[in-house]
């Protein structure tokens, strides 16, 4: 098998948006207009099917503002590829539920926050916060599995536990705390950041979290380092912690498996290893996305574990870590440099 098979794609179809994220990595609006066009996303799916079966996210902006999006998604199964749809949930009623069911198989929702006030305020519109509960509600109703998806600053970091709980209270089959990495809306938020002291003490929280939880999945996501974390607390306390811990439902075993088993193409075509990655690979319009994955010098760096920054790759968490790229990029203007949130 080759080691570097790509296991999941999030594929930004629009870069419309009904909310304004102080977070977004797009500064997706409804003033923009979708570039890709369907032949377009089809051709690339195409490609892509000719090599590799990954789980393709559809994302945006918000994916359903797009006519053609279930489309799309029959498209993908038909390819032999499972479809996730990342959505914000505020346009789901019954019908679009129905829909969803129908045509999607994964399906992740975006909550920051446990009141309407911190959600609303994060996400840049009132009411935000009452319609993706609805729509969880709905899904619960018809039995659509969902993710909960949570992004965190300084702005709600005191919010975290509260979010949780309320991510099982609605019955999400998962919760991921994503830890945000500067980029679009986000490169202005840089200030708001949560502090590396926090950001440890955060992820400390999580393994004892995740150590009693037993009903719903939970991972943060975007924290490499917190592989390295579980290891080390166990160890200090000794914990019988179990491997399965480690590992990604993408089927990575590596903190960050950015451009190693994931890959990101924008709403512009630009291919990345992640979404918050600053910098572009190359462009499907200009060349081939496999020949992107497999000859793109961003892609052979990011598997060249040897050659990240010294401490790194001397570092005895390599293997389960390997560091943020896209954040080292976006402090450093050096993908290859320090994960400059590493505490070990
Ligand atoms: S490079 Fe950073 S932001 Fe991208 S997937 Fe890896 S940990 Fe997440
Ligand atoms: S030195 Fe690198 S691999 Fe080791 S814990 Fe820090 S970021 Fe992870």
């Amino acid at each position: 098998m080759n080691e570097f098979e790509l296991k999941w794609l999030a594929f930004e179809i629009t870069p419309r948006c009904n909310l304004n994220c102080i977070h977004c990595r797009t500064n997706a609006s409804m003033g923009l207009k979708d570039v890709l066009k369907y032949e377009d996303i089809i051709s690339v799916i195409d490609e892509i099917a000719e090599e590799f079966k990954p789980v393709v996210v559809l994302t945006g902006g918000e994916p359903l503002l797009r006519e053609d999006v279930f489309k799309i998604a029959d498209h993908i199964k038909s390819k032999g590829m499972r479809v996730g749809l990342a959505t914000n949930g505020t346009l789901v009623d019954r019908k679009l539920a129905d829909k969803i069911k129908e045509h999607i198989d994964v399906v992740s929702l975006s909550i920051d926050g446990s009141t309407s006030k911190i959600h609303d305020n994060f996400r840049g519109v009132e009411g935000a916060f009452d319609k993706t509960l609805n729509a969880a509600k709905i899904f619960k109703e018809i039995g659509i599995n969902f993710i909960i998806n949570s992004s965190f600053t300084k702005r709600n970091q005191h919010d975290i536990e509260n979010t949780y709980k309320l991510a099982k209270k609605i019955g999400a089959g998962a919760w991921y705390m994503f830890m945000i990495v500067p980029t679009g809306r986000g490169e202005k938020i840089s200030e708001e950041l949560i502090s590396k002291e926090d950001y440890k003490e955060i992820l400390k929280w999580h393994f004892y979290t995740e150590l009693k939880e037993n009903e719903i999945f939970v991972r943060p996501t975007c924290a490499p380092e917190y592989y390295a974390l579980c290891d080390m607390e166990a160890k200090k306390n000794n914990i019988n912690y179990e491997r399965r811990n480690l590992k990604f439902s993408t089927g990575g075993a590596k903190g960050c498996i950015a451009g190693q088993k994931i890959a990101f193409i924008g709403y512009d075509g630009e291919v990345k290893p992640c979404s918050y990655f600053l910098r572009s690979a190359g462009n499907i319009s200009d060349k081939g996305f496999l020949d992107i994955w497999h000859n793109s010098k961003i892609f052979k760096d990011m598997r060249d574990f040897k050659n990240y920054n010294k401490k790194c790759a001397a570092c005895r968490y390599l293997n389960v870590c390997g560091g943020c790229r896209a954040r080292a990029d976006a402090y450093y203007g050096d993908y290859m440099a320090q994960d400059p949130y590493c505490f070990v």
